[in-house]
């Protein structure tokens, strides 16, 4: 018998092991079936090359618990290791500055597994004694037991092993008894080896026998050796693919459609993606691609390691060339990794563009649920952006598609503004918009609907990419001047009739904490519409922006703001102004005009380089007597106001066609109506 020490620089290696795996200390499972699947694997290599000539026989790896012994086995008939293999591998932990390394890498304990040939040792996160027996696959090989109690001391002597293959016996310690449960550990074979490439077996199957489930005789295997991303696309059926996707994803409606990644050059990689319909803004926050190393599972977190987009998707990809043991930030700082990324995004693309130009109809009908992955994409991942292009559709209002290209075509004639920029009229909300959407039509523009989680983005990232384009809501102005094409009219009121115009409005606009309106006025003779309600674009995309952001800021906090404009025009409108001015002028023009000269007077004191005490004190005393005259004159129009219905049925019609008419307003609107009649 040998006795001898684990070589490793530091004493204390184990206690390191056993503290910072301690939240994962589970992998050991996934670590110890790994290398008896590789050992397995190896062996039907040389047999294959003929290096190795004997029998192969069954080449299960068993994961087998006796209770009474404590123990937990995992036992392969692969290619096994004699004194020397062990002295090798196991013994001399192949790597310097040991405690360095755990320094630094002590919060990303999984990193020091595996990364730096650990896997072996993580069994001593749940054992208290590790026993290796193993017979090599060399001819005349002896057989050996190694022996490790988890201090830095082992013991290694010959013993009789018939089987070729090696036994990893682990006494499990008391904290870890969970791990000589069956259950758990069949729980742990169907995270981690579900697809692993060799069967692995693990009690028995179940039997319904006497009114209870018992163990049958036959073993159970827990994994399936072959899964579907393994086998060629030709031999694949819809039916495979749909099967297999229920399989990985209990639960879930039948995917749109999916890819099939096969590569082998530059890098290895296979894989399907699945592409779910979404529904909601839940669906956007999961994980659900899972990464595998050679059908060995090693996580579901993806972030960083596909691009972002992908992780709306669903299903696996596998590459010998993803790490098996690593952190995440590790994997995400992978140079390989990264052009796995990248080749999986372009791929993603490839697959799009194929469906569009190959079947356009078709492709316009999985749009709508399509859009979220490629808008996603399209505000994620420049390169895909670029490919994007080609098959990205806007939809308009009439429920037609068309490319970017094509939409540029479409409107560019009509709709370019007097600086020479195409506005591009979008609605969020078809129904709610209805009014402002038809006006717009009316004057011969197109309405894009743009009411997708993701659009408040994409319209910002269009506007961004293309070039001398601007998008414009629907409700964020009046018709007429959505598009400027020349520069803007007179309202057709002087000054004074102004001010009373303004007082005459604002005084019967509701009063809400939430919404704040002003009052325009706007010459448009060729429109019928009395007022709009409109929402300026720009402030309204920066309180839009703000809510989506958790805590919301400054600009969500605001009130809504929005714009009575009053079209001058109009009949009504200009016989209820031109009544007003008549019947208030007496009353009002006096304080008017002294207004007016109050205001001159402040505006020459203030053109003064230097003023005296006397002056300043003469432009606040001004200051606040116009203050004083405008609330005045502000009162006597708004008790005139009250008396005048339309001018509040005016007001009405408009909240009305913006859907800003609820409740009581709605209802003396409705019996003000009645009245007018
Ligand atoms: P890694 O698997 O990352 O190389 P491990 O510590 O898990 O690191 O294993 C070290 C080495 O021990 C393996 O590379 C392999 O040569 C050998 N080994 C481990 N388990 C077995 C096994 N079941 N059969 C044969 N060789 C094994």
């Amino acid at each position: 018998m040998a006795t001898g020490k684990i070589g490793v620089t530091t004493e204390n290696i184990f206690p390191v092991i056993k503290k910072f795996l301690y939240s994962d200390h589970e992998i050991f499972l996934r670590e110890l079936v790994s290398n008896a699947i590789d050992a397995t694997q190896k062996l039907k290599t040389l047999s294959a090359f003929g290096d190795f000539k004997g029998e192969l026989g069954t080449l299960d790896v068993r994961v087998s618990i006796d209770k009474e012994a404590g123990t937990l086995t995992v036992s392969d008939r692969g290619i096994g290791m004699d004194a020397a293999d062990i002295d090798k591998y196991i013994n001399q932990i192949a790597f310097s500055g040991a405690e360095e390394f755990l320094a630094k890498y002590k919060d990303t304990a999984n990193s020091i597994i595996g990364h730096f040939g650990l896997g072996f040792y993580s069994a001593f996160m749940v054992s208290e004694k590790v026993v290796i027996r193993s017979l090599s696959y060399k001819e005349g090989a002896k057989a050996v037991e190694w022996t490790c109690d988890g201090s830095p001391e082992y013991e290694m002597k010959e013993i009789d092993k018939a089987d070729r293959g090696t036994e990893i016996i682990l006494f499990i310690d008391n904290d870890s008894k969970e791990f000589l449960e069956q259950a758990r550990i069949d729980t742990l074979l169907k995270k981690y080896c579900r697809f692993l490439p060799v069967p692995v077996i693990s009690g028995k199957e179940q039997e319904w026998k006497d009114g209870k489930y018992v163990d049958s005789d036959k073993d159970k295997i827990v994994n399936a050796t072959e899964p579907l991303w393994t086998k060629k696309p030709a031999d694949l059926t819809d039916e495979d693919y749909l099967r297999f996707y229920h399989e990985l994803m209990p639960g879930q409606e039948d995917p749109m459609f999916w890819i099939h990644l096969n590569v082998d050059y530059p890098f290895t990689l296979t894989g399907i993606l699945y592409f779910p319909k979404i529904k909601s803004n839940i669906d956007l926050q999961r994980n659900r691609i899972q990464l595998y190393c050679n059908q060995v599972y090693v996580t579901d977190q993806v972030e960083g390691v596909v691009p972002e987009f992908m992780m709306l998707m669903q299903g696996v990809i596998d590459s010998p060339d993803i790490p098996l043991n690593v952190s995440r930030s590790y994997l995400q700082a992978d140079s390989q990794v990264k052009k796995i990324s990248s080749y999986i995004s372009k791929k993603v693309a490839e697959k799009l563009d194929k469906m569009f130009t190959s079947d356009r109809k078709a492709y316009e009908q999985k749009w709508d649920d399509i859009e979220v992955f490629i808008v996603y994409g399209m505000l994620t991942d420049e390169k895909f952006y670029d490919s994007a292009k080609k098959f990205f559709l806007l939809k308009n209002s009439q429920g037609e598609y068309f490319t970017l290209d094509e939409y540029r075509k479409l409107t560019e004639s009509s709709q370019t503004d007097k600086s020479g920029e195409l506005i591009c009229l979008y609605a969020t909300d078809k129904t709610s918009q209805f009014s402002y959407i038809e006006a717009a039509r009316e004057k011969g523009y197109d309405v894009l609907i743009m009411d997708g989680q993701l659009d408040q983005h994409l319209v910002g990232l269009l506007e961004s990419k293309l070039e001398k384009t601007r998008f414009v809501r629907v409700d964020s102005d009046i018709p007429e001047r959505l598009i400027a094409k020349e520069d803007q009219t007179e309202t057709g009121l002087t000054p004074f009739e102004t001010e009373i115009a303004s007082s005459l409005f604002r005084s019967r606009i509701p009063h809400d904490d939430n919404a704040q309106f002003i009052v325009s006025f706007e010459n448009v003779p060729g429109s019928s519409d009395p007022a709009t309600i409109v929402q300026n674009e720009y402030m309204r995309r920066m309180k839009d922006m703000a809510s989506m952001q958790p805590g919301g800021g400054f600009y969500a906090q605001l009130p809504d703001n929005y714009s009575l404009v009053v079209n001058t025009a109009q009949k009504a409108v200009r016989s209820v102004i031109d009544k007003a001015v008549e019947e208030l002028r007496p009353d009002v023009e006096p304080d008017f005009e002294e207004i007016e000269n109050l205001n001159k007077e402040i505006t020459s004191l203030r053109e003064k380089k230097e003023s005296t005490d006397d002056e300043k004190n003469k432009i606040s005393e001004n200051e606040k007597k116009v203050a004083d005259l405008r609330a005045g004159n502000e009162k006597k129009i708004a008790e005139y106001a009250s008396t005048q219905p339309v001018v509040l049925q005016i007001i009405d019609l408009a909240l009305l066609r913006a859907n800003l008419l609820k409740g009581e307003a709605m209802k003396q609107f409705i019996a003000r109506s009645i009245q007018l009649l």
